[in-house]
């Protein structure tokens, strides 16, 4: 890079930015000062945390404090190598066959995120142009991109829409090799997918289907089992995505799904080959999870109480949440830069609810997403409704 000086090389750079700061689109990036829960310290305040994928409370929970400080003890601090050379431990072992069970799938395969985890499998499964891939219009961003990695031909349907998945499984049916994907719980408007139809749709087509389960693990099914177990699919699902990242409160991510599926990715999956493997903490951490679960799933139930009476106390104030089916509640507020404003009113008031704009969600469907957990008291809630309740009149939202 010559010729130039420095400053019209970044032109373009300042020139977004400028762009997306005027837009109320510039993404501040809040900063927390201990762990996460249901109060947080941002910028050296303590608020009210009405924003976080930490459903079950797990991120700070003592029992997997301690099975993290157990392995840290065991194991070390890092796996020193990736999978597949010499940074497989027995701990990784461990968690893929409970994640297995919990999952009521044959085997599974743990992974760094749950980005990398759609990375590992979309390319592996559908690779040339003669294949097919069929994936909801309103799927996550690491599906999109894992997309991206294949040759294969792309079908978009339209979203959650079974009707015209079919009429997209129909016009590829020529194609080799066909792999229907969908989000599991969409997370930014809360709705679930319509599983058991997309998979007889796949089936009566010869179709895979899989599914990213990042929003249901913890959440939907008994005990938290997911979306298969919701749906009562088990079986019929070829693989689906999970993150550790979400209700079980640490970081990584997993496929579960048929052994043959599993013991070909292991040999094909490049995060697995070419990127190191979670730490053992994180493992020790995720395995107590699976097990807190796997033996109750009290949080479980505390966190479907708190969204339920959440979600219609805000309806009965007379704000839009959407199509939400779940715990994640969109409250709709349309331009990004009113919804930045109330987010900052919020905050003001004691309660940290983040707003989300474009690219994240569509343009003019600027939301405020409230994330309900198990964390939260009855007094946090009444806190976060009377916030809401005063900024949604002072801005004339309600
Ligand atoms: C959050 C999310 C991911 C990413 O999971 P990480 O473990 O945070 O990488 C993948 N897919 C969906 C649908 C998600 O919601």
């Amino acid at each position: 890079m010559s010729g130039a000086p420095v400053t019209e090389r970044y032109a373009f750079v300042r020139d977004e930015l400028d762009r997306l700061r005027e837009s109320g689109l510039y993404n501040e990036v809040p900063s927390l000062g201990g762990p996460q829960g249901a109060w947080i310290e941002v910028d050296g305040r303590r608020v009210l945390n009405m924003c976080s994928n930490n459903y079950l409370g797990f991120a700070n929970d003592p029992r997997l404090l301690d099975a993290a400080r157990r392995a840290l003890a065991d194991f070390g601090i890092g796996p020193g190598a990736v999978r597949s050379i010499a940074g497989t431990m027995d701990l990784h072992g461990e968690l893929e066959r409970k994640l297995a069970e919990f999952k009521g799938a044959e085997a599974a395969l743990s992974l760094q995120s749950g980005f990398l985890a759609n990375q590992a499998t979309v390319p592996n499964i559908v690779t040339q142009r003669e294949d097919a891939v069929f994936t909801d219009e309103l799927n996550h961003a690491s599906i999109i991109d894992a997309v991206r990695l294949t040759k294969a031909q792309r079908f978009i349907y339209k979203h959650n829409d079974a009707d015209d998945l079919g009429a997209k499984l129909r016009e590829g049916k020529d194609a080799r090799r066909k792999l229907v994907i969908t989000d599991g719980v969409f997370s930014m408007d809360g709705d679930i997918a319509p599983l058991d139809r997309i998979v007889d749709l796949a089936e009566e087509h010869g179709a895979l289907t899989m599914v990213d389960d990042a929003h249901g693990e913890g959440v939907l099914g008994e005990g938290g089992r997911g979306i298969v177990n919701h749906f009562g699919l088990e079986g019929r699902v070829d693989f689906e995505i999970g993150t550790l990242s979400k209700a079980f409160g640490v970081v990584g991510g997993f496929i579960a799904g048929k052994r043959d599926l599993i013991e070909y990715l292991v040999q094909k999956a490049r995060p697995f080959l070419f990127s190191s493997a979670l730490t053992p903490p994180d493992v020790a951490a995720s395995i107590a999870a699976v097990e807190i679960l796997s033996g109750g799933g009290d949080e479980v139930k505390r966190l479907w109480r708190n969204a339920d009476h959440f979600k219609k106390e805000m309806g009965r104030l007379g704000f839009d949440t959407g199509v939400t089916e779940t715990p994640i509640t969109p409250v709709m507020l349309g331009e990004a830069a009113l919804a930045q404003g109330f987010s900052r009113r919020l905050f003001e008031r004691g309660v940290f609810a983040k707003s989300i704009g474009f690219p994240t969600v569509p343009k003019g469907k600027a939301r405020i997403r409230v994330m309900n957990t198990a964390a939260h008291s009855a007094e946090d809630l009444e806190l976060a409704l009377e916030a809401f309740e005063a900024v949604g009149k002072e801005q004339g939202v309600i």
